[in-house]
């Protein structure tokens, strides 16, 4: 965890000093602050706590919440990491990094660097819906996605040849056509993501180079998947898609064309080699047409077959 208590107060591990005692938000009990010089400051647990609360959270995940708070408290936007909503419908939750828009709306910023189960990713979205907090799910790219990418148009773009999760699928279908962002834990940028053929990601993205956006969208249930009516953020950036198309649409139809000119070069370059033959046996025909006459005297001197073969080889050729 990010930040723990004292004295009732909420406090960044980076802030904290190791003379005082801070406490777990969740149980209350006392934590370890941890501030060496690899990992990034965070407090932990006691060996023999019971409580699950921000046990299981990879480095990754906290440096993914660090970086999103510091991005848009630089904004001037007021934001808390592992910000406590109570009383939610589904449960108190705890959201990884909350964001308070200028006109005092809430953007729940959830980070998901392991796999999920639909249950649970559908309990949260749909507690968060019902409070009418907006909420962005941002999937971590996996660490070999590098190697995983099958061809680069340009630098910024790769497609991947991954299998998605049945939550990221959530995700996308939550964000309806807005693509979703990833986050990747080496580089710790951001990257946009569509589903085509695999996964279409362009990027990198700087936390700060990102705004956010909010869309409603309607309740939508499938024997997969149930998406609640709720308040879905986006990341934007600010300078625009790195692309040669600013909007998803144009990316999309930029993908078709593509996909259709591949397809028309195929179809071109065989009908290509369609007329190279032609022209070939054309050219046979010219040339037996035009051949020299001297060759077919040749044929017919048998007195000197050296000559026939010589002129037999020629005329193949
Ligand atoms: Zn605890």
């Amino acid at each position: 965890m990010l930040v723990a208590e004292l004295a009732g107060e909420r406090v960044y591990a980076q802030e904290a000093v190791r003379s005082q005692q801070y406490t777990c938000p969740g149980c209350l009990t006392g934590v370890i602050l941890h501030k060496g010089r690899i990992r990034i400051h965070h407090f932990a647990h006691r060996p023999e706590a019971s409580c699950n609360y921000g046990t299981c959270e990879t480095a990754g995940h906290l440096e993914a919440k660090s970086i999103l708070h510091q991005a848009f408290t630089l904004k001037g936007l007021y934001t808390e990491v592992e910000c406590h909503v109570p009383n939610l419908p589904g449960g108190d939750r705890r959201a990884d990094v909350m964001v308070w828009t200028e006109k005092k709306n809430r953007i729940a910023i959830e980070v998901q660097h392991s796999s999920i189960g639909l249950d649970e990713i559908e309990r949260r979205s749909f507690s968060y819906a019902e409070a009418g907090i907006a909420q962005i799910w941002i999937p971590f790219l996996p660490k070999d996605w590098v190697e995983r990418k099958s061809y680069s148009e340009t630098e910024e773009r790769f497609n991947l040849n991954l299998k998605q999760k049945p939550f990221e699928i959530w995700i996308h279908g939550l964000n309806k056509g807005y693509g979703a962002w990833y986050y990747d834990a080496e580089d710790k940028k951001f990257y946009f993501g569509m589903r085509l053929d695999g996964l279409t990601i362009v990027g990198p993205y700087d936390a700060t180079e990102l705004e956010l956006f909010v869309t409603k969208r309607h309740k939508f249930v499938t024997p997969t998947y149930t998406w609640p009516a709720a308040y879905v953020a986006h990341f934007r950036p600010l300078f625009g898609l790195r692309f040669w198309h600013k909007t998803i649409g144009d990316i999309r139809n930029q993908i078709r064309e593509e996909r259709t000119r591949m397809q028309l070069s195929i179809l071109q370059a065989r009908r290509e080699r369609v007329s190279a033959v032609k022209s070939m046996a054309q050219r046979r025909e010219e040339a037996f047409e035009h051949r020299p006459k001297f060759i077919s005297a040749y044929f017919q001197d048998k007195e000197r077959p050296e000559d026939k073969d010589v002129g037999l080889y020629w005329f193949d050729r």
